[in-house]
């Protein structure tokens, strides 16, 4: 039961990684039951959000009598795609792309990064954390033989378009971007951004 990605709003795809997170933490926690309200209180999320949230997600038992956790694990893991390992390739292994290769999703076992490229030819061969770094000319072999459809784009901001359409040209459908420059791309890829900077700035308009 999947969700077509273009019926769900923004703030619930959001919401949908925290729930599982805290299904998990249930589980281990040999929680079987939990109703909307104790949810409410567990994710700090309202209860009428959780139930509209959950809505768009199809029939997930009775909020009243309690969601059972081990079927709230199966469905989301299904719309979140929990129990399928995806490959994801790194491009730009500097101080950040480095940061995340090292840590490397650890503590996901769904997500992995298990190629990364850089313009640097003393970069060029290396292995880190396991992960081995490519040349860019590689992209177009390396992408399409792993199977990799994923990328997370550390690169400078002025790299970023010019290497968004080498990880395109090469298969990526999907790009995490950390410069905040916007991506000019085709309609059938899929971009996030994930500007540090503008977040700290939105925390600070909130400081008192
Ligand atoms: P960095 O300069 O340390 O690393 C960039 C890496 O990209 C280098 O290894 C460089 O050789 C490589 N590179 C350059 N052009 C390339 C290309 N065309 N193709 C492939 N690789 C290329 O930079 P950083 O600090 O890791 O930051 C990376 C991006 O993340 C930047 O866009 C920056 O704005 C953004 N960012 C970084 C931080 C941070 O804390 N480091 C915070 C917020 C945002």
């Amino acid at each position: 039961m999947r969700t077509p990605k273009h019926d769900l709003p923004e703030a619930v795809a959001k919401r949908i990684p925290i729930y599982y997170r805290y299904f998990k933490l249930l589980e281990t926690d040999g929680i079987e039951r939990i109703k909307s309200e104790q949810l409410a209180k567990l994710v700090a999320i309202p209860s009428a959000t959780i139930r509209r949230d959950f809505s768009y997600i199809g029939d997930l038992g009775r909020s009243g009598y309690g969601y059972e956790v081990s079927h709230l694990i199966q469905i989301f893991s299904t719309v979140l795609k929990a129990d399928i390992l995806t490959k994801m390739a790194v491009i730009g292994v500097g101080n950040l792309g480095r940061a995340l290769i090292e840590n490397n999703f650890r503590r996901n076992d769904n997500l992995q990064i298990s190629c990364a490229f850089d313009t640097n030819p003393a970069l060029v061969g290396q292995t880190l954390n396991g992960v081995p770094i490519y040349a860019i000319d590689q992209l177009v072999t390396v992408i399409p033989a792993a199977g990799i459809t994923t990328a997370i784009s550390t690169v400078p901001s002025e790299a970023s378009q010019g290497s968004a359409e080498q990880l395109i040209d090469a298969g990526i459908t999907s790009i995490l971007n950390f410069a905040p420059t916007r991506l000019q791309v085709p309609r059938h890829i899929n971009v996030r951004y994930l500007d540090l900077t503008a977040e700290l700035q939105t925390l600070l308009l909130f400081e008192e």
